[in-house]
């Protein structure tokens, strides 16, 4: 059996202590933190709610729903991502919660693909957990949605019952079959891999995956679940699933990862490719290139920050106007990025889970 190792990740080290000088924000050039690394992407949590209780992301009960008044308005939420565009980000991901049960989500779709950016303009995705696809698909696909995300974690319906507490295997595979219907590519399906839930049909997900025109990624387990029961000890290594994965397929590590976060390896000598995240085990970190903006207005410069810093009372404040709006949020998003940390931390000894979980922060 070979063994198929990841590559050693890259870590930035300081370049300045100084990024931005508080000067006009518009003016400051690209989203650039201390480590030299420009932010392009931007990730929208539109809602915390969810059709799904996953374990790792969810408790079963008791949620503490984010106060529906805070959550950001469709006009906020493009507000934020005008600025952001203004900055230097040039994609969008919108997720959640569950991006798709958001009544509004076509036309937050449709208005942000609107927004122009360095490169033309906003190019946006999304992360879902496909169960509303069949019949959304080809709304968003025409309001302007380039690619998705579709989380699914096992091809079993019983290990799905009990993995999202929920019964609707069904309905996730045809929201998978309905984004491989629609053209949209490249299509990706994300797994979080767990040991002795998931661990032993590693290999029949990324067959699922090929048979639907799709890339398998499997994610490792990030500390980020509602009851914090995550244990670095129990949790599958990146290097456990590539061993799993061996058994069954021959996998050459492709190079040119950029700062996409799986790492990804050529499957048979075939065209098709499947990708690892590494999130714990080789964090990317050194490449990371996110921002990301809570369903109720808060900027988070990490998916570990233990700080928010605050937009939706920017975003509320009557006494500003939108010139001065825009120019007070591009000061949060700079500042933020400013103070971005060199890495998640969460093999260091003082690491602190977040507060928020992740159906809260937005994955
Ligand atoms: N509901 C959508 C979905 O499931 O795709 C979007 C939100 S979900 C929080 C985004 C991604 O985060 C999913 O791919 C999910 O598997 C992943 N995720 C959630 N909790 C995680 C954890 N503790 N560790 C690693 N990935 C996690
Ligand atoms: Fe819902 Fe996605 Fe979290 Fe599962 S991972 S509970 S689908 S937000």
């Amino acid at each position: 059996m070979s063994r198929i190792l990841l590559p050693t990740p890259t870590v930035k080290q300081s370049r300045s202590d100084v990024v931005w000088d508080g000067s006009d924000p518009f003016s400051a050039g690209p989203l650039t933190d201390r480590f030299g690394r420009v932010h392009r992407d931007l990730r929208i949590s539109v809602t915390d709610r969810c059709s799904l209780r996953c374990t790792y992301c969810m408790p079963a009960e008791g949620v503490a729903w984010l106060p529906k008044a805070d959550m950001l308005t469709i006009d906020e939420i493009v507000e934020v991502a005008r600025a952001a565009c203004r900055l230097g980000i040039t994609q969008v991901r919108l997720t959640g919660g569950e991006p798709l049960i958001r009544p509004d989500i076509v036309d937050i779709v449709e208005r942000l693909s609107h927004l122009p950016t360095d490169t033309g303009t906003l190019r946006l995705s999304v992360t879902t957990n496909g169960l509303m696809l069949p019949g959304l698909i080809d709304d968003l696909k025409n309001a302007g949605l380039e690619r998705i995300n579709i989380s699914l974690d096992t091809v079993n319906a019983g290990t799905y019952q009990k993995l999202t507490r929920r019964d609707r295997f069904a309905r996730a595979v045809a929201g998978v079959e309905a984004a491989r219907d629609s053209g949209l590519r490249p299509l990706k399906i994300n797994a979080v891999a767990m040991r002795g839930v998931n661990d032993k049909e590693l290999s029949d997900l990324v067959s699922f995956a090929i048979d639907h025109d799709a890339q398998m990624r499997f994610i490792e387990q990030m500390p980020l679940d509602g009851g914090h029961t995550w244990n670095r000890q129990k949790m599958l290594t990146a290097d456990e699933i590539l061993q799993e994965l061996s058994t069954r397929f021959d996998l050459e590590p492709l190079d040119g990862r950029g700062s996409s976060p799986a790492q990804l390896y050529r499957i048979d000598g075939s065209d098709h490719t499947v990708g690892v995240i590494a999130s714990v085990t080789r964090p990317f970190c050194g490449d990371c290139d996110r921002v990301r903006l809570t369903a109720d207005g808060q900027l988070r410069n990490c998916l570990f920050a233990r700080k928010e810093q605050d937009l939706r009372t920017i975003l509320r404040d009557g006494e500003l106007d939108e010139n001065d709006r825009q120019m007070a949020i591009a000061r949060v998003l700079r500042g933020a990025v400013a103070v971005k940390k060199p890495g998640h931390g969460i093999d260091e000894p003082g690491f602190i889970q977040p507060d928020r979980p992740m159906s809260a922060i937005g994955g």
